[in-house]
């Protein structure tokens, strides 16, 4: 009985800092993470991107960013919501036609009937097309307008406030090995690691190969590995890791249905909270457990020389399951 109710202290007490775990499993394995892997937009970063700087030749700027919008204007990634959402105009929606959306690469689509292609230099490269190297100050979002390079808008992100907290956290609950992988520029992934202390970074992923890296973090750790995502490109990483988490504000439904543990406010130190609960969760369970047996089996030992009588006996076993039961109320309560 002990074992059960502590479980359901942990996950009451994970739900109450807004960390929803979708079994006792999730709770008992997060004890045993050793390596946790991040992707970064959205993860890490606020995924709400600043149009910073837009270069273009012969299109005019104006043209270069409508175009890009109205492409972009059904696409489910976080770049694609912040230009729509930059563009403050109205967005014509059924001026956009034949979306393709290019996993880790961008957006393929025709706005007014003219092929507009707009993602990274991946994506500027299975096109065959030339393209200028934007500012390595943030990420540049290329633009083709009808087969021909027409410019890149230079948009960037800002790291959560709570990044480097989270992995300061994650340290000090004895996480050995912190991760991220993305698909964004080497730059921009160089400079936001340093930000906030991370082990290891691998940039310019598709999201096959943020799998690929996966699988290699999997086979190197004796723990458990545990992915932290968006569910954005990530999807596959979020099912094939021990534990996958999702930040639930910004996560999509993909996402949040895929993974085993979601954040409810996309707070990252949660990860190293809700790992707490779960060590905390444990140690009661693991103390129910053997007080449990330790008194029963003394009960046991002094009946057998006689010196036990009905009274005793039922306070052994009655009172011993109240003391498992307050025990493991405290699980509910998590102070950080
Ligand atoms: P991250 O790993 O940082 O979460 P993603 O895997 O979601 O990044 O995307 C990788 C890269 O692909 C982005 O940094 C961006 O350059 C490009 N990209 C993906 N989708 C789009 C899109 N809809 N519009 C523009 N660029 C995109
Ligand atoms: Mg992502």
């Amino acid at each position: 009985m002990s074992i059960p109710l502590g479980f359901f202290a942990g996950l009451g007490g994970a739900s109450r800092e807004g960390v929803l775990i979708k079994g006792s499993n999730y709770l008992e394995m997060l004890s045993d993470v050793e390596t946790v892997v991040f992707d970064k937009t959205g993860t890490l970063t606020q995924g709400v991107f600043e149009v910073t700087d837009v270069i273009t030749d012969d299109v005019p700027r104006e043209k270069l960013i409508e175009m890009a919008t109205i492409a972009e204007s059904s696409s489910p990634h976080p770049i694609a919501a912040s230009l729509v959402h930059a563009h403050r105009a109205d967005i014509d929606r059924s001026r956009v036609t034949d979306i393709e959306d290019i996993a880790g690469r961008g957006v393929m689509a025709k706005v007014d009937g003219t092929p507009v292609a707009v993602g990274n230099r991946r994506l500027m490269e299975m096109l065959g097309l030339q393209f200028e190297e934007g500012p390595s100050t943030g990420t540049t979002v290329h633009v083709a307008i009808d087969h021909r390079y027409a410019g890149c808008i230079t948009i960037s992100d800002v790291v959560k406030d709570q990044s480097a907290q989270a992995i300061r956290d994650l340290k000090a609950a004895g996480i050995k090995r912190t991760v991220m992988l993305t698909g964004d520029s080497e730059a921009v992934a160089r400079k936001v690691a340093g930000e906030i202390g991370l082990d290891e970074v691998h940039s310019q992923l598709l999201p096959g190969d943020k799998l690929e890296h996966l699988e290699r973090i999997l086979e190197e750790t004796d723990g458990k590995v545990a992915f932290v995502g968006d569910g954005i490109n990530d999807a596959p990483s979020l099912v094939r890791s021990d534990i996958g988490i999702t930040m639930g504000a910004i996560g999509s439904d993909v996402a949040i249905e895929a993974s085993d543990i979601v954040i409810m406010d996309d707070d990252p130190t949660k990860v190293a909270t809700a790992m707490g609960i779960s060590r905390k969760t444990m140690g009661i369970i693991r103390e129910n457990i053997i007080g449990t047996l330790l008194v029963k089996f003394l009960f046991l030992g002094l009946s057998a020389v006689g010196f036990v009588n009905m009274w005793l006996a039922i306070i052994a076993d009655v009172g011993v399951m109240i003391v498992a039961v307050l025990n493991s109320t405290r699980a509910l309560r998590y102070r950080r």
